[in-house]
């Protein structure tokens, strides 16, 4: 899955990503789903342990267009975790309080605890994607940005925070056909928002925003990985394989078990 990974340094163009891919993977969906499962139950083990283990940190960034398929990889690829140890934080329109200071003021309250694993739905990079599409700070200021945010998670990492990025690639025509069944099938429509379509205008823009933010902050302490999302159980396999591989990593151990355990009879 390494081959979805962004090498710092490198000039990232999305128009040579093929949304439809499903490269490191040579089989079926029928296959695909079934590794899925296995790989949601490993990631099971691997948050209990986590949890258990109370040391290490992990912050999952998603981040895509519209319809792009953020919820559903939330629901999938974390189907089964135990809630207690996982935490979602959605990031909206920021309001008065907000705005009212920096912008990863509200972001850093939300960053994981020891043991915790923490997605972000959206993320401080709306602050160089919506905010510079829309030009709601001068430029200068969402310039500066980049720098801002490598530094950022340059102190998370330094503080024991394993943080993995995925940008869940569609295609326009995609999106599309996910716009048009949130506007006709009944359970979806309550996703229907108006002003998607008034983003949809503005594709270019926001590639052109993305492919900055990927060149410029895939670091080697906070790597991006471009997903294809076109097919969405390809792309739960791909954020699955990364976060069992990553987990397994750590080297994580179950703290052990109080002294004098064998001796203690229980009425
Ligand atoms: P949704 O994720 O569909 O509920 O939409 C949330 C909306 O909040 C999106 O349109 C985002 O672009 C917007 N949003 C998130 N963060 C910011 C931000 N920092 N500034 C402006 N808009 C934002
Ligand atoms: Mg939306």
């Amino acid at each position: 899955m390494d081959i979805h990974r962004i090498q710092p340094g490198t000039r990232v163009h999305l128009s040579t990503f093929d949304t439809r891919d499903t490269g490191g993977f040579g089989g079926d969906k029928a296959t695909g789903k079934k590794e899925l499962k296995r790989l949601t139950s490993r990631l099971e083990d691997l948050q209990e342990l986590l949890y258990a283990e109370g040391k290490h940190r992990l912050l999952i960034i998603l981040q895509a267009m519209d319809t792009g398929g953020k919820d559903g990889v939330i629901r999938h690829v974390f189907d089964g975790v135990n809630p207690q140890g996982v935490k979602v934080a959605s990031f909206k329109v920021p309001t008065t309080e907000e705005l009212a200071h920096d912008y990863l003021w509200r972001v850093h309250k939300q960053v994981p605890g020891s043991g915790e694993i923490v997605i972000f739905n959206r993320s401080h990079y709306e602050d160089v994607l919506v905010v510079r599409v829309h030009g709601l700070v001068p430029a200068d200021a969402w310039q500066r940005r980049y720098d801002q945010i490598n530094a950022f998670e340059r102190l998370l990492a330094d503080e024991g925070t394993t943080i993995l990025k995925f940008f869940l690639h569609i295609s326009k025509d995609e999106q599309r056909t996910r716009l048009e069944s949130r506007r006709d099938e009944p359970h979806k429509q309550w996703k229907f928002n108006v002003g998607d379509l008034k983003e949809r205008k503005l594709w270019p823009d926001y590639l052109a925003a993305y492919e900055d933010a990927l060149s410029r902050t895939s670091t080697e302490w906070a790597p991006w990985y471009v997903v294809p999302a076109d097919r969405k159980w390809y792309r739960n396999l791909v954020i699955g394989s990364v976060l069992v591989q990553v987990l397994e990593g750590l080297d994580m151990h179950y703290p052990p078990a109080p002294e004098h355990l064998e001796e203690i009879v229980i009425e």
